[in-house]
C-alpha cells in the first residue's frame, strides 16, 4: 500500500528519529519537550505543524472526534502559545478548506486590515525628503504597523461554517497549555533573543517574554497564564470580547500609546488603530485560485495574499516546459526562470482586490502562461529584474513585457503553517503570521498576546500605480500561499510554508519537487532549496550552493547565501504537508531540521510507532 521507495525512505529516517528520541530521553529528570516526529504515516486523520505540543492538541481533537476544522483551530491556537512570535490572535492568515462532502474547495481571507485614517505616507520619516523610516527595528517596533487583526474571526467563521466544535471548546486546549507552559527550545530561546532589543523597549513584551530580563532557558518551563485567560474569555464571549469591548479599547490604546521602557532610544511612534476599525473588521470568503498542472487541481489563495496567483501564473509558465523530462540542472534553472517572470507580474497586478483591479482570471489562464514560458531560454538565465506581461486576454508567444515595478522586498521570516485533515476526508491548508518574528514587539498589556506588524507588507513609499500602496481599510498584500491539491476530485497534497515573499517559492519548490522530480514529499520538504523572486541574485540555502552551484553558474544564475550562516535566516521556509496516498493512509510531514525540525502525527498510527 505505501510505496516502495516511500517506504525505504521513511525507513532511512526511522533510524535518525529514534537516535534522537534516545538521546532526548537519557537526559533525566530536566523537562523535555515532547519528542518530534518529522514523519507520520497512518489512518483516521492527521496533522502537521512546527511544534509538537500544537500538532499533539490537534490530533487530541481529532481522537475525540473533531473535525479537520476544530483540529486546525486547536492546533492554531496552540501555536499562539508556542509558537507567539510567529502567529496569534493579534495577527492575520488564510484559512483553504476541502470539503469531503461536496468536493469543494473555500478559503477565508483573514488578513488584518490597514485603520480607516492611516495616511499615504504613514511610513514616511518626516524629517527626510520623502524617504521611509528605517524598517528594522524602528518601522516594525511601531504602532503604525499594526494592522486590525484577523485570526480570531478566521477561528470563528471557520468553526461556524464546517467546524462541529464551539470556539470555546476549539480553544481550550490551547488555554490548558498556557496555563500549565511549554518546554522552552534552541529556536524559542534564539527568537527571544533576536528580540531582545526591541522587547526590552516595550514594558509589557518586556515582563511576558523577557523574565528577569533574559530570554527563558532552553529546558525551563514558559507560561503565560494572561494568555489562557484571554483565551478563556473568548471561548466565553465569542469573538465580540476581541471586536468591541476593554480588550479593544485595551488593543486600541496600546497602540496609540505604546508603553515604552524608560530610557529606551527606541521611538516606538504610535499608529492609527482604533476601537471603530476594530468594530468594522471582516473576514472575507473567497473562491480560491485554480490551477491545471500535470493533470491535477492546485488550489490556493486567492489576491488579497498574492501567494495562489503567483504559484499558480509559475505552474502555468512550467507546464509546457515539462520539468520531469529534464535533468536536474536544467529542472532547476527552468523553476528559477518560471519564479522571476512570476514575481514580475505579481508586483505589477496584485493588491486588495477591494481597491486595486487585479486581473486573476488572466495572471492564472494558461494562454498568459504559455506567453511567459516562451519567454524562458533554456540555456542562459535571463537578466533579472524582468519586465511584467501583459494578463490582458491576447496572447502572442513571446511577447515583450512592460515595465515591473521593483521595490525593495521587505516581508518577514516569521509566520506558520499547519495543515489537518479527518476520517472523513475534510483538509485544512493553513498560514498564519504576525508578519516579523515577534510582530510590532508590542504585547496587550495583561493579555498575553503581540500585536503584528502586517502593515509592513505594503509598499513603504506610495506610488499611484503601485496595486500594493497604502490606503484605509485595505488588505496589504501578502505572500501567504496555503494551497490543496487535488486528483480527480479528491486530496493528493495539502501544504504551505512560512517565509515572507520566499513562501511562495518554497511551495512551487517542494510542489515540483514531489511532481516532477521523482521526489518522496519527505524528500521533497527536506531538499536544499532556493528562491528567485526577479531579484539579479538567488537567495539560497548554502547546502542548494554546495549542490547545484557549479551547474547553475554556467546558466548565469548568481545564486548568494540566505541570511547569516547558521542564522535561521540561513534558511528558507518551514513546511508543513500532507499526502493522501493510495489506500487510504496518510502521510503527514514536517520539516527534518529547519526551524528545529517540525511535527507530524496521524490518530491511528502505522508508522512510527
Ligand atoms: N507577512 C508575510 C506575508 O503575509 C508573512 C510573513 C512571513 O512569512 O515572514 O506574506
Amino acid at each position: 500500500m505505501i510505496p516502495k521507495r516511500l517506504a525505504a525512505a521513511l525507513t532511512a529516517g526511522a533510524l535518525v528519529l529514534s537516535g534522537l528520541t534516545a538521546s532526548g530521553a537519557a537526559a533525566g529528570s530536566t523537562p523535555q519537550p515532547p519528542a518530534k516526529t518529522p514523519t507520520a504515516i497512518g489512518f483516521g486523520g492527521a496533522v502537521s505543524s512546527v511544534d509538537p505540543e500544537a500538532t499533539n492538541i490537534g490530533l487530541d481533537v481529532l481522537r475525540r472526534g473533531g473535525n479537520a476544522v476544530d483540529a486546525a483551530v486547536a492546533t492554531a491556537a496552540a501555536l499562539g502559545v508556542t509558537e507567539p512570535y510567529s502567529a496569534g490572535i493579534g495577527g492575520g492568515g488564510y484559512f483553504v478548506y476541502y470539503n469531503a462532502k461536496n468536493r469543494k474547495v473555500s478559503t477565508i481571507d483573514g488578513r488584518e486590515t490597514a485603520p480607516a485614517t492611516m495616511p499615504k505616507d504613514a511610513f514616511i520619516n518626516p524629517a527626510t525628503p520623502g524617504k521611509p523610516y528605517n524598517f528594522f527595528p524602528e518601522l516594525v517596533t511601531s504602532g503604525v504597523s499594526v494592522g486590525v487583526p484577523g485570526t480570531l474571526a478566521t477561528w470563528n467563521s471557520a468553526l461556524r461554517q464546517w467546524g462541529s466544535l464551539s470556539l470555546g471548546r476549539a480553544l481550550q486546549p490551547a488555554a490548558d497549555l498556557a496555563d500549565r507552559g511549554f518546554v522552552v527550545d534552541q529556536t524559542f530561546r534564539s527568537q527571544t533573543l533576536d528580540n531582545k532589543d526591541r522587547f526590552s523597549a516595550i514594558v509589557p513584551t518586556a515582563k511576558l517574554f523577557l523574565p528577569g530580563g533574559d530570554a527563558p532557558q532552553v529546558g525551563s518551563v514558559f507560561k503565560n497564564p494572561e494568555l489562557a485567560q484571554t483565551y478563556e474569555l473568548l471561548g466565553e464571549k465569542g469573538p465580540s470580547a476581541f471586536y468591541s469591548g476593554p480588550l479593544a479599547q485595551e488593543m486600541a490604546s496600546v497602540v496609540k500609546n505604546p508603553p515604552k521602557a524608560a530610557g529606551t532610544t527606541l521611538p516606538v511612534m504610535p499608529g492609527y488603530l482604533t476601537t471603530g476599525d476594530l468594530a468594522q473588521y471582516k473576514v472575507i470568503d473567497r473562491d480560491p485560485t485554480k490551477v491545471r498542472y500535470e493533470g491535477l487541481d492546485v488550489y490556493g489563495m486567492a489576491p488579497s495574499s498574492s501567494g495562489g496567483t503567483t504559484v499558480g501564473e509559475a505552474l502555468n509558465i512550467l507546464a509546457p516546459q515539462h520539468l520531469s523530462k529534464m535533468s536536474t540542472p536544467q529542472a532547476l534553472h527552468t523553476y528559477l526562470e518560471a519564479s522571476a517572470l512570476a514575481f514580475a507580474d505579481r508586483a505589477a497586478y496584485v493588491g486588495d482586490p477591494a481597491y486595486v483591479k487585479v486581473p486573476t482570471k488572466e495572471l492564472l489562464s494558461r494562454g498568459f502562461g504559455a506567453e511567459r514560458s516562451c519567454l524562458i531560454d533554456p540555456d542562459h538565465a535571463s537578466v533579472k529584474p524582468l519586465k511584467a506581461g501583459s494578463p490582458d486576454g491576447s496572447y502572442t508567444p513571446c511577447a515583450a513585457g512592460v515595465a515591473s515595478p521593483q521595490r525593495p522586498d521587505t516581508e518577514g521570516l516569521s509566520t506558520t503553517h499547519l495543515v489537518a485533515a479527518d476520517k472523513w476526508g475534510n483538509v485544512v491548508s493553513y498560514t498564519l503570521t504576525i508578519e516579523q518574528t515577534g510582530g510590532s514587539g508590542i504585547t496587550v498589556p495583561g493579555r498575553g498576546f503581540l500585536l503584528n506588524n502586517e502593515l509592513t507588507d505594503f509598499s513603504a513609499v506610495y506610488v499611484q500605480t503601485d496595486p500594493n500602496r497604502i490606503q484605509p481599510g485595505k488588505r496589504p498584500r501578502s505572500s501567504m500561499s496555503p494551497t490543496i491539491v487535488l486528483r480527480g476530485g479528491k486530496p493528493f497534497l495539502a501544504l504551505g510554508s512560512p517565509g515572507g515573499s520566499t513562501i511562495i517559492t518554497t511551495v512551487l519548490q517542494t510542489f515540483t519537487n514531489r511532481l516532477d522530480r521523482e521526489m518522496t514529499l519527505p524528500e521533497a520538504i527536506a531538499a536544499p532549496r532556493a528562491s528567485q523572486r526577479n531579484t539579479v541574485a538567488v537567495t539560497a540555502e548554502q547546502s542548494f550552493i554546495n549542490a547545484y552551484g557549479a551547474a547553475l553558474t554556467p546558466y548565469g544564475h548568481i545564486l548568494v547565501p540566505a541570511g547569516a550562516p547558521g542564522s535561521s535566516a540561513a534558511e528558507i521556509g518551514a513546511v508543513a504537508a500532507l499526502e493522501f496516498l493510495p489506500g487510504g493512509a496518510t502521510l503527514a510531514a514536517a520539516e527534518p531540521t529547519r526551524r528545529g525540525g517540525g511535527s507530524a502525527g496521524t490518530v491511528h498510527q502505522l508508522w512510527p510507532r
